[in-house]
C-alpha cells in the first residue's frame, strides 16, 4: 500500500482538476485529501485579519460541498485546523507518505508554504492549473512577457493560442488511508460535511438586499455546484451578449459575470468557462461581448504570468518602479476603510465591499486610485484591506490591479488616476448608488 497526500489550496473542485488527476494517476494506492483552514486569528502587518468573516463563511460553503461530493466517491476531504506546515508533515507520517500532490501557486506566502513542506522532508509535487492558457503554451519563455497587456493580447491571439479543454470531474477517487484518531483530533482536523458548521446562508451580511453578490444565498454560494449553476444560467439568459454594454455597473448581480469568486477559490474553472462560451458563440452567435469575457479572462492570465515573471519582486513598496515608497497614512487609511472620507461615491463603495465582500470593477479602481493619489496612502495596505474582505480575492488579480492603478507594475504609461466625481457623474448620475449606502 502506497498513499500519497493531496492538499487542496484554491482549486475547490473536482472538474478540469489537473492536480487532482496527477495524484489520482501517480501509481498510489491511498489517498489522503486534505484542506487546511487559515487561522481565523492571522493578522496583516496593516493590523486587521488576513482572511475576513465574508471570505471565511464563503469558503466553508465550498468546502461542505466539496466534501460532500468527495465522501460520495468514498473518500471524504478532511479539513484541518492548522497550517500546512504542521499538518501535512505529521499526516504523511501518520500513514507512510513522503509526496504531496497539489497546485502551484506563483506568490510569495503561498510558495514560502510550500518551501516550508519541502524543509519538512516531503516532496511535493505542484501542478499548475488557475489560468486559462497554460504558460508553456506561450510563444515567448516567460521571462520575456511583453510589458503592457496589449501587445500580450495581440501576441497569443496573432499565434491562434488556445486553452487546453477542461477535464472531466473523476468517477471516482482512491480510498482513504486509516489514520489514527488522535492524529486528526491534535490537528483540529475533521471530515467537511454539509450538516457542519454554520451554513453561509445564516450569515446575515451574505443576504444583505443591496448585495451585487449575495453570497449567503443558494445562488451564489461556495460550492462547485452552485458555480457551475450560475454559469449556465447566465450563458442561457444570454448576458455574454451584453456583457461588454453592461459591464460597468454598479448594482445587481446580471451585470458583470460574477464568475470571479467561483474563480478565486477555484470552484470553477477558467477552461471550463471557455468551452462553455465557445458552446454558446457556436448556438447564439459571437460579438463584442463574448469577446469582452475572453479578454478579461486574458487580464487574468496577464497577472499570472507577471507572477510567474517576477514573483516577490511585485511585492516591494516599490513595487518593479523606481518611485519612492508610499508612505502610510494611517488616519485616512482608517477613514478609507470605514467609508468616512467625505467623498460620496469613494465612501459608498467602501461601505458596501465591507458590508457585502463584493464591489463592481469599476468601483474597484476608483477606491483604489483615492487611497493611493488623494490620501496618498501605501497602495499595499489597500491591496491588504481587499485581501481581508473581498469574498474573490485572488492573489495574482489582486496584487497586479493595485500595481497597475499605481503606476508599478510594467505598463510604461504610468499609473491611473480616476476622479472620483467624474466618475460619479458618469457611474450614478442619478445618485442612487451614493444614497443606497448613505453618502448622498
Ligand atoms: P467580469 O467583469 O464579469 O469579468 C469576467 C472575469 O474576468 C472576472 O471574473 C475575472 O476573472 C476576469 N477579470 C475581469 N476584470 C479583471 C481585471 N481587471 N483583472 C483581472 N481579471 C479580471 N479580481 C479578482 O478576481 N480578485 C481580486 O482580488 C481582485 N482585486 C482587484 C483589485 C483592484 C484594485 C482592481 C481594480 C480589480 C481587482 N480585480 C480582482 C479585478 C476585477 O475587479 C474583478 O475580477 C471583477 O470585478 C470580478 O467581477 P466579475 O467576475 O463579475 O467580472
Amino acid at each position: 500500500m502506497s498513499t500519497i497526500l493531496f492538499w487542496f489550496r484554491n482549486d475547490l473542485r473536482l472538474h478540469d482538476q489537473p492536480a487532482l488527476h496527477a495524484a489520482l494517476t501517480s501509481g498510489a494506492t491511498h489517498l489522503l485529501p486534505v484542506v487546511c483552514l487559515p487561522s481565523a486569528d492571522e493578522v496583516t502587518p496593516w493590523g486587521f485579519a488576513r482572511v475576513g468573516a465574508h471570505r471565511q463563511a464563503f469558503v466553508a460553503s465550498a468546502l461542505r460541498d466539496l466534501g460532500v461530493r468527495m465522501a460520495a466517491l468514498g473518500n471524504p476531504l478532511q479539513v484541518c485546523n492548522a497550517s500546512p506546515a504542521t499538518a501535512l508533515p505529521a499526516l504523511a507520517h501518520a500513514v507512510g507518505a513522503t509526496t504531496v500532490v497539489c497546485e502551484d501557486i506563483a506568490a510569495p506566502y503561498e510558495q514560502a508554504e510550500i518551501a516550508a513542506l519541502r524543509a519538512a522532508g516531503l516532496q511535493v509535487r505542484t501542478v499548475w492549473h488557475s489560468s486559462l492558457l497554460q504558460p508553456s503554451d506561450m510563444p515567448w519563455p516567460v521571462t520575456d512577457l511583453p510589458a503592457v497587456f496589449s501587445p500580450f493580447r495581440n501576441a497569443v491571439e496573432r499565434a491562434g493560442i488556445q486553452p487546453r479543454a477542461p477535464l472531466p470531474a473523476p468517477a471516482s477517487l482512491l480510498p482513504p488511508p486509516l489514520v489514527p484518531p488522535d492524529v486528526w483530533s491534535a490537528l483540529g482536523a475533521a471530515p467537511a460535511l454539509a450538516e457542519q458548521g454554520a451554513n453561509a446562508s445564516d450569515h446575515p451580511a451574505g443576504r444583505d438586499p443591496r448585495s451585487s453578490f449575495p453570497y449567503g444565498t443558494p445562488a451564489c454560494d461556495g460550492s462547485e455546484a452552485a458555480a457551475l449553476a450560475h454559469l449556465a444560467q447566465y450563458l442561457a439568459r444570454k448576458l455574454p451578449h451584453s456583457y461588454k454594454a453592461t459591464r460597468n455597473g454598479l448594482t445587481g448581480l446580471a451585470y458583470s459575470s460574477k464568475f470571479s469568486p467561483w474563480l478565486a477559490t477555484g470552484a470553477l474553472s477558467p477552461r471550463q468557462i471557455y468551452a462553455d462560451l465557445k458552446t454558446f458563440e457556436r448556438d447564439h452567435g459571437a460579438n463584442d461581448g463574448t469577446y469582452w469575457l475572453w479578454f478579461e479572462l486574458l487580464w487574468r492570465d496577464y497577472f499570472r504570468l507577471l507572477h510567474l515573471q517576477y514573483g516577490a519582486a511585485l511585492y516591494g513598496a516599490r513595487g518593479l518602479s523606481a518611485l519612492p515608497a508610499a508612505r502610510h497614512n494611517a488616519q485616512g487609511f482608517d477613514r478609507w476603510c470605514q467609508g468616512r472620507t467625505g467623498e460620496p461615491l469613494v465612501d459608498a463603495a467602501m461601505r458596501e465591499l465591507a458590508a457585502t465582500g463584493y464591489l463592481s470593477n469599476r468601483l474597484r479602481q476608483v477606491v483604489a486610485s483615492f487611497l493611493i493619489y488623494d490620501l496618498h496612502g501605501d497602495w499595499r495596505a489597500g491591496a491588504a484591506w481587499f485581501e481581508s474582505q473581498l469574498v474573490d480575492y485572488d492573489v495574482y488579480s489582486n496584487q497586479g490591479n493595485w500595481l497597475y492603478i499605481a503606476g508599478r507594475g510594467t505598463d510604461p504609461r504610468g499609473g491611473r488616476r480616476f476622479n472620483p466625481v467624474r466618475q460619479a457623474q458618469d457611474h450614478d448620475a442619478d445618485g442612487s448608488y451614493r444614497r443606497m449606502w448613505g453618502t448622498l
